[in-house]
């Protein structure tokens, strides 16, 4: 049967070389090793590798593969792939097809092109990848893909994907500590994530026709359209038949590769809509959100449109993020934030809440910069989006109980108990979510925390990690104090009710939007860093690097090197939208517009020679030529700013936020204002009107 023709289950990870495919296909030896190194980390025997490699190419053959790659997740946020072809050479000319243990399980690329931030000189080239045996391999246009970790030859990580598996493995130590005060011994504890993936669509002849949105991947010039989105039309909306057809292609795609596509919808801006998975395992959901930008954009384009990830690409119009939702599970299938009905199970509840909270109170900056972009900073704060300040929702009922423990006394919600942790029992909390609040950074929704202040292009990798070092961190010293504690309730009640006073300040139930919750958090002493740089600067404050070694997450080297990478890119982005905005206004919008006021002042002159008055062509006329002039100028200022750019990736970075986009912003008001008189047959891009309500 063609893949196109399958039932769901039956092309549901029909890509995917899974658990159930390993267990009929290898050995049973080979494949209880194989599992071993899954669950346990335990290294993999060469031997063994050579018969899971061969198993795996069998597979692939028979699926029509013909290359495999090790696929990566470089700095560069994207991921990488190098192909090679199955075929080895024989004596006699011919060729078979092969894959070898070796090949699997290590690869070579040069990783001299790939940024380091100076952990690795460009003579020291070497880099390699080692396959992540708990992420499954799969295939993808033809190819045998094996996710892999990327490392330099001196064992620093360059990529996204290793200080993740660290920090997952970190937070399996701590909570498996946490659990073992309660009497709870499962044998892991596994991040649980789903992230929610807004984007847009627009279509493919308009998109050809925006260098800027080729580029820089958003509008660097455009008006409002007359109409936005206030009339809240678009958000679960109806969808075009056009966009159907997409996202059911779209689903198909995924299912094959084992992505749980669940849930398809239109969001609130026009063109703008979003897919959500049902979780799975953090490091899995990583893979998948990758995999996923990656897929949505190549089915986009068979349907003729262009999927735009960009966080920003309309200004005055919603941009897209991405919604991480986290929680913990142990290999038993018990979620730790799900409140429970017994008081031992609402204790333990409590104990990880309450570590949760602090974790985010104590490393807020992190979390605030494991979402900082160029795109993001547009969206951050716009009132479409949680501003730069990080804060907690717990909801009403959950902050009453967090009160009444702090104040020793009884809860005022129904059933209300004090609460003696251990002995008496929650209240039951509502588990409906309907007291939720979308403007909260980081809200609890019943038995997980959603982040929301990730951008819609992000590798949600960098966020998850910092999440899980910051819990695992928190665990350790919760499990460091209750291992010793003589009476273990009273301990606990003592921990939980101290901890939550000294961090109730990041418990934020209002609007977070408002100008009155950035005066407040300035008073509760919160971080607000607004842009990019300002936020990138503290990744090697003292308490992060220390946090990070303590994991054994990021040595401190790996931590500066980050941070100069994401600086660098920031301004080499700037650099890129100035350079891109400069050619649209010299050689499209500033040629057009004159042709524009040529042609009436040529038509003037003829209407003078007939002595007919012609003022509201004069003036149509006189304003785009100075509007013009006035452009000119503006154009001139970013050049010569632009040059002047410093050297150093931080001062660049300062220098490209105050002065390169200040000038920008103010090309672009220019030209908007000229986009407004100049005549539709002359301005040379499509209108946000064209992009945004296409048929
Ligand atoms: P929303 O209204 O925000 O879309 P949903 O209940 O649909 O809320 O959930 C959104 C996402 O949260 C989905 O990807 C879902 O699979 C994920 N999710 C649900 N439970 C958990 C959990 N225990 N851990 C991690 N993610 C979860
Ligand atoms: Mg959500």
């Amino acid at each position: 049967m063609t893949e196109e023709k399958k039932n769901v289950p039956d092309l549901f990870a029909s890509m995917v070389f899974n658990d159930a495919v390993m267990r009929s296909m290898l050995p049973r030896e080979v494949y209880k090793e194989l599992l071993k190194t899954i669950n346990d980390g335990k290294r993999l025997d060469e031997k063994i590798a050579d018969v899971v490699a061969s198993a795996m190419k069998e597979w692939a053959l028979k699926k029509g593969a013909t290359h495999f790659t090790h696929w990566f997740q470089p700095m560069t946020g994207i991921t990488a792939e190098k192909h090679d072809s199955f075929i080895t050479a024989q004596r006699d000319g011919s060729i078979i097809m092969d894959f070898s243990g070796k090949e699997l399980v290590k690869g070579e690329p040069d990783a001299s092109s790939f940024p380091s931030g100076g952990l690795r000189a460009t003579f020291e080239a070497r880099g390699y990848t080692a396959w992540d045996p708990t992420s499954f391999a799969f295939i993808k246009d033809n190819t045998l893909c094996i996710p892999t970790a990327f490392c330099s030859y001196t064992g620093q990580i360059l990529d996204k994907k290793t200080p993740l598996l660290r920090s997952m493995d970190a937070i399996n130590t701590q909570a498996k500590r946490i659990l073992a005060l309660f009497e709870k011994y499962p044998r892991r504890v596994n991040v649980t994530v789903g992230a929610e993936q807004e984007y847009f669509l627009i279509d493919k002849e308009d998109y050809k026709r925006r260098p800027d949105l080729i580029l820089t991947g958003r509008t660097l010039i455009g008006a409002a359209a007359p109409k936005g989105q206030e009339k809240e039309d678009h958000y679960f909306g109806s969808i075009r038949p056009r966009v159907k057809a997409f996202m059911e292609d779209f689903d198909r795609e995924l299912w094959k590769l084992g992505i749980k596509a669940k849930t398809e919808h239109n969001e609130v801006a026009p063109c703008q809509h979003e897919m959500a998975p049902i979780f799975d395992k953090v490091n899995i959901a990583t893979d998948s959100n990758q995999l996923t930008m990656e897929i949505i954009k190549k089915v986009a384009d068979r349907h003729g449109f262009a999927c735009l990830l960009h966080e920003k690409p309309f200004s005055g119009v919603n941009g897209s993020g991405k919604h991480n939702n986290w929680s913990l599970e142990t290999s038993d299938g018990e979620n730790l934030l799900d409140p429970g009905i017994t008081p031992q199970e609402n204790a333990l509840f409590l104990l990880v809440l309450t570590a949760v909270i602090k974790a985010v109170d104590d490393y807020q900056d992190l979390l605030r910069l494991s979402v900082a972009s160029l795109g993001n900073d547009f969206r951050l704060g716009g009132n479409e989006a949680p501003p730069a300040i990080v804060s907690v929702f717990v909801g009403s009922e959950l902050e009453e109980v967090i009160n009444a423990i702090i104040e020793e006394r009884r809860a005022e919600i129904k059933n209300g108990v004090k609460l003696d942790i251990g002995a008496a029992s929650l209240p039951q909390l509502p588990r409906d979510n309907s007291d939720r609040n979308r403007t909260s950074p980081f809200a609890f929704t019943g038995n997980k925390f959603e982040f929301r202040m990730l951008g819609s292009s992000f590798n949600i990798g960098c966020t998850n990690t910092i999440i899980n070092t910051a819990v695992a961190d928190t665990f350790s010293l919760f499990a460091s104090e209750l291992e010793n504690a003589g009476d273990f309730k009273q301990a606990l009640h003592t921990l939980i009710k101290r901890e939550l006073k000294a961090h109730k300040r990041i418990i934020f139930n209002g609007n977070g939007y408002s100008r009155e919750w950035e005066e407040e958090a300035e008073k509760r002493g919160l971080t607000n860093y607004r842009t990019t740089p300002e936020a990138l600067v503290h990744y090697h404050d003292e308490k992060n690097v220390e946090l990070f070694k303590r994991q054994k997450v990021y040595t401190r080297e790996e931590i500066i090197s980050r941070e100069e990478i994401l600086l660098d890119e920031y301004r080499k982005q700037v650099h890129i939208e100035a350079s891109m905005l400069l050619e649209m206004l010299t050689k499209q919008i500033i040629p057009s517009s004159v042709r524009y006021s040529d042609d009436i002042a040529k038509g003037l002159i003829n209407k003078k020679a007939l002595s007919i008055k012609a003022s509201g062509e004069e003036k149509i006329c006189r304003d785009v030529t100075e509007l013009v002039n006035r452009l000119s100028l503006d154009c001139d200022a970013l050049k010569n700013a632009a040059v002047a750019m410093p050297d150093d990736a931080r001062s660049a970075a300062f220098y490209a936020k105050d002065i390169i986009l200040p000038l920008m912003q103010k090309c672009r008001d220019s030209s908007d204002e000229l986009e407004m008189i100049v005549g539709k047959d002359y301005w040379p891009i499509p209108t946000y009107t064209d992009i945004l309500f296409y048929v």
